[in-house]
């Protein structure tokens, strides 16, 4: 298995966890672009958004809810962030295993299409 967040799902690569249940994980990102940079990741290996099956959505809306939480714990629900999903090659996906960005923490600029 060579996925990259496969190994940090099974502890064969660390991370910076920041929080963890049975379906999820988020951690740091290695290389923050924002004061607050946190990938949240489904355990099961998903390449994008567009490879998950109708039955088990479900975890989208899971990721979103523990997205929430991150927010306030982390005490940048207030102020707001951004989640970005980037999805196959023109959407700039680096790693084939489906995740969230959270950036917060500052005023974010605008980015461009
Ligand atoms: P993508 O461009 O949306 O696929 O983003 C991949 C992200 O994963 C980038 O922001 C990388 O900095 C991040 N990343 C890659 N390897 C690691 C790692 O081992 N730990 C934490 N973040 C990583």
């Amino acid at each position: 298995m060579s996925c990259i967040f496969c190994k940090i799902v099974n502890g064969e690569i660390p991370c910076s966890k920041v929080y963890e249940d049975d379906k999820v994980l988020a951690f740091n990102d290695i290389n923050p672009v924002a004061p607050y940079h946190i990938l949240v990741i489904p355990k099961a290996h998903y390449e994008s958004i567009i490879d998950i099956p109708e039955k088990d959505m479900e975890i989208v809306a899971h990721i979103h809810n523990i997205i929430n939480k991150i927010a306030s714990d982390k005490g940048f629900d207030k102020a707001g962030f951004r989640i970005i999903n980037n999805c196959g090659e023109d959407g700039g996906q680096e790693v084939k295993h489906i995740h969230y960005h959270i950036l917060a923490g500052k005023k974010l600029p605008l980015y461009e299409a």
